[in-house]
């Protein structure tokens, strides 16, 4: 890989959603001199910039008329003390191979979230979760590169903003840092978070080991993989809505998931929403509601953007019609110049 930027560079290969979109300019860093130099170089600076780890939470709305700068930062360090295990992991590694190696090394805490697509420096990004436990839980710093003062700061998991699916690197800081590391704290006083159906069944006392090779077997059954069909995980976060609006929705629909949360609100699946709506395999042109995970649009082989846009408006109509909700999507829509909306561009 260049360590210059390519003109015309293809983003079919870093997007697991199999779009066809190109930048103008694109290439991948290695370090963080390379980064800060392609961040100070003039010829660049005032062209939209987009930093991709793995693709696998982004949806190339149009080709990208800026510069895609593709982190491939490495390296793990794992350092013991009396109380746990402090993880300083680059950027640029992969989370799903982060977690298979922590597991190697007998440190339990990231099983729940295995498998998991892209890399740990997108990770805190949307505070990736996954059968009932969220990156926030262990993460204790994110190291950034803030492009003001090209300088790195360290910012505590504390003022990161995180929430569901949410942190401050999706809003204030989109444009003004860059993640290169995250800190993290696997405490050996680990409990097994077993919570969720499919590992309630693993009885009281689970092992690290157990819990991620059950959860690793249910994502695979239920998950369609990105090389078989195209897709971006979940498409929508789960919508919240006020206890009233679920009392009311669970006298119409008796049958409804719902799991009070910690401020009083009630979370709803998304996915059950959607396929009460008649939508499993619900076909716009070549992109489709998957037939088994209803929350996940998948691209049959050769689905344009606009298939894609048309497909997900329609769900998020019909689901507002049927059930008052309105879903939001949780994959980050990239226009022409950066971040856009699915409510901006069908409008
Ligand atoms: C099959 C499948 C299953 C999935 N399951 C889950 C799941 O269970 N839970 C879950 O939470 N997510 C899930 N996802 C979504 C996805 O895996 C996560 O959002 C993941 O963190 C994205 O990582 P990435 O490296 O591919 O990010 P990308 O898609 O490359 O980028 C995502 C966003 O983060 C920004 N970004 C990336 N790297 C950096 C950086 N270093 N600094 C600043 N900004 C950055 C990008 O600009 C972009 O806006 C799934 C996706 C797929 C395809």
């Amino acid at each position: 890989m260049a360590m210059t930027p390519q003109a015309r560079f293809d983003l079919h290969s870093y997007n697991t959603f199999g779009l066809m979109a190109t930048a103008d300019w694109g290439m991948a860093f290695n370090s963080l001199e390379q980064l800060q130099a392609i961040i100070q170089d003039q010829r660049w600076a005032n062209m939209p910039r987009l930093v991709l780890g793995g693709g696998s939470n982004v949806l190339f709305t149009a080709d990208y008329a800026g510069l895609v700068l593709l982190n491939r930062l490495q390296g793990i360090a794992i350092e013991e003390c009396d109380t746990g295990w402090c993880l300083q992991v680059a950027a640029g590694e992969s989370w799903p191979g982060l977690v298979e190696e922590t597991l190697r090394r007998q440190i339990p805490g990231l099983e729940n979230l295995a498998l998991i697509p892209g890399t740990v420096g997108a990770a805190p990004v949307q505070n990736i979760g996954a059968y009932g436990v969220e990156l926030c839980q262990y993460c204790c710093h994110v190291d950034a590169l803030e492009l003001a003062s090209g300088t790195v700061v360290r910012i505590p998991a504390a003022e990161c903003g995180f929430g569901y699916r949410e942190s401050h690197f999706k809003h204030q800081w989109r444009h003004s840092h860059i993640i290169i590391g995250v800190g993290l704290f696997l405490p050996k006083a680990w409990q097994p978070q077993i919570g969720y159906g499919p590992l309630r069944e693993l009885g009281d006392n689970p092992s690290a080991v157990q819990i991620y090779q059950t959860v690793c077997r249910v994502r695979r059954e239920k998950l369609p993989q990105p090389e078989e069909f195209g897709n971006a995980g979940s498409f929508f976060k789960n919508p919240t809505v006020t206890p009233d609006i679920a009392a009311r929705l669970a006298r119409h629909y008796p049958s409804m998931p719902q799991f009070p949360q910690s401020d009083g609100r009630v979370k709803l699946a998304a996915g059950w929403l959607i396929d009460q709506a008649g939508l499993k395999g619900y076909t716009v042109g070549r992109a489709s509601v998957h037939q088994q995970q209803a929350l996940v649009l998948i691209n049959l082989g050769g689905a344009s953007a606009q298939d894609v846009i048309q497909l997900a408006t329609t769900v998020r109509e019909r689901v507002l019609t049927q059930f008052a909700i309105e879903l939001e999507p949780e994959v980050r829509f990239i226009g022409r110049t950066g971040d856009t909306s699915l409510r901006e561009i069908s409008r």
